[in-house]
């Protein structure tokens, strides 16, 4: 296992956002480790026996630049929670366990079970919100053309997180000779049947919520003091390598957003009432939890510069909970605030001919409940105030369903 000594320790927190960069360099790295006493012994597994010459030397100067970078910059802390939360040994393997967790192919699962029903109950919370902020709904596909991921610049700062869609040639000869391969593999040999077949596609499986809602208004000129507001659930869709971990970092994974599109000073005055309303949902759960400043995670070479620019103006805020079987803070949410950015790359502008300005709240619904059961638990009877009202009001509703004539 080749071990790495870098010039300074880095400190536990930046470790897995380091971590989570650095598979990057590599397809067969298999695992990182840093040393639990000392952040300047950083370990990687690989996948053949003989690791590339260049190799330790590309970790060990990508590892220092991201530390680097984190460093230049720290994160402010706005908003702390520390409830005296028990937390649970093994949340992710006890889920599964109870059958309501159930891994699919891989980074996606099955929900079913108390899973589903807090799953429900946490979204539910999450669209009244919405809907008492007047948001409008909608429900956007799973697929998204490339184009307005390129124009959105998704393209640019996440290649690597992408999932293209391909399909067949649309061609007799090549549909009878991808049916004849599959006659004569197994079903654990399908994916092979695939080679040489895929035609390119213009479209990929969308990362985010709010770029289908730009790309909806492109080219319009709103009202004059128009702020439009939407939101909407959807799947998400995110290649995230070898850093992929149980339910922490998924292909699939689903988002509630909250939009809002207008005038700069309504944009902003909202995306205050964004943050109020992360604050007191996780009050009202009981979450050991934070608000800070935080950056996306931008490809390795792009990662410094962009993450300057995103941190110098605080435009994104991480909702991050702790994980207490990790010790590790997951982001289960975001506000972001994109100035005029899609305004301008998707042309929606103000009457005076300004671009508009937007800012959107994300919550990621997997990553909400799976930390309600790491931090309270298994025994919804156990489980704050909160979280017990949020999860009966689902039940009652559930039920009187299955009543009603
Ligand atoms: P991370 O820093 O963990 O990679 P992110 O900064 O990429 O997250 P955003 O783009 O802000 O996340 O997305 C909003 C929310 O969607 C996140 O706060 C998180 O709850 C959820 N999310 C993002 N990526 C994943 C994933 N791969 N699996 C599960 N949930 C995710
Ligand atoms: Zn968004
Ligand atoms: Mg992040």
């Amino acid at each position: 296992v080749p071990e790495i000594i870098l010039e300074q320790p880095v400190p536990r927190e930046f470790q897995p956002e380091i971590v989570k960069n650095l598979y990057w360099l590599d397809g067969g790295i298999e695992s990182f480790a840093f040393d639990a006493t000392d952040g300047r012994r950083l370990s990687f597994g690989y996948r053949k026996a003989a690791v590339p010459e260049h190799l330790p030397l590309r970790v060990k100067q990508s590892a220092e630049r991201l530390a680097r970078s984190l460093r230049a910059i720290p994160s402010k802390t706005l908003f702390e929670l520390k409830p005296a939360n028990a937390g649970c040994a093994a949340p992710y393997d006890q889920l599964v366990q109870r059958g309501w967790v159930r891994p699919a192919a891989h980074g996606t699962h099955v929900y079913r079970g108390l899973f589903l029903d807090l799953f429900l109950a946490l979204d539910a919370q999450f669209r009244q919100a919405a809907l008492r902020l007047e948001a409008e709904e909608y429900k956007f596909p799973a697929i998204i053309p490339m184009e307005t991921l390129a124009r959105a610049g998704y393209l640019n700062s996440f290649p690597h997180n992408a999932n293209f869609v391909c399909h067949l040639p649309e061609q007799a000869e090549a549909v009878e000779r991808f049916k004849d391969r599959m006659k004569s593999s197994s079903p654990e040999g399908a994916t092979l049947s695939l080679d040489g077949f895929c035609t390119h596609s213009a479209t990929a499986l969308s990362p985010t919520v709010c770029y289908h809602f730009y790309q909806t208004h492109a080219g319009q000129t709103l009202p004059a003091d128009a702020l439009l507001t939407a939101t909407a659930l959807s799947p998400c869709y995110r290649y995230e390598g070898k850093a992929m971990r149980g339910l922490r970092r998924l292909r699939e994974f689903t988002m509630r957003e909250i939009i809002f599109l207008g005038e700069p000073t309504l944009v902003q005055k909202r995306r205050e009432a964004l943050i109020s309303l992360q604050r007191e949902l996780l009050e009202r759960c009981q979450l050991h939890s934070a608000i800070r400043t935080a950056s996306d995670p931008f490809f390795l070479d792009d990662y410094d510069k962009k993450r300057v620019f995103q941190m110098s103006f605080d435009l994104k805020h991480e909702v991050q909970a702790w994980l207490p079987e990790e010790q590790e803070w997951l982001a289960i949410g975001s506000v972001n605030h994109h100035q005029d950015h899609f305004g301008k790359v998707f042309g929606i502008t103000l009457p005076e001919g300004m671009p508009a300005q937007s800012c959107c709240l994300g919550f990621g619904l997997d990553r909400w409940c799976m930390t309600i059961f790491a931090q309270h638990g298994f025994d919804p009877n156990c489980w704050p105030e909160g979280v017990r009202v949020i999860l009966d009001a689902h039940r009652r509703h559930t039920a009187a369903l299955k009543t009603a004539a």
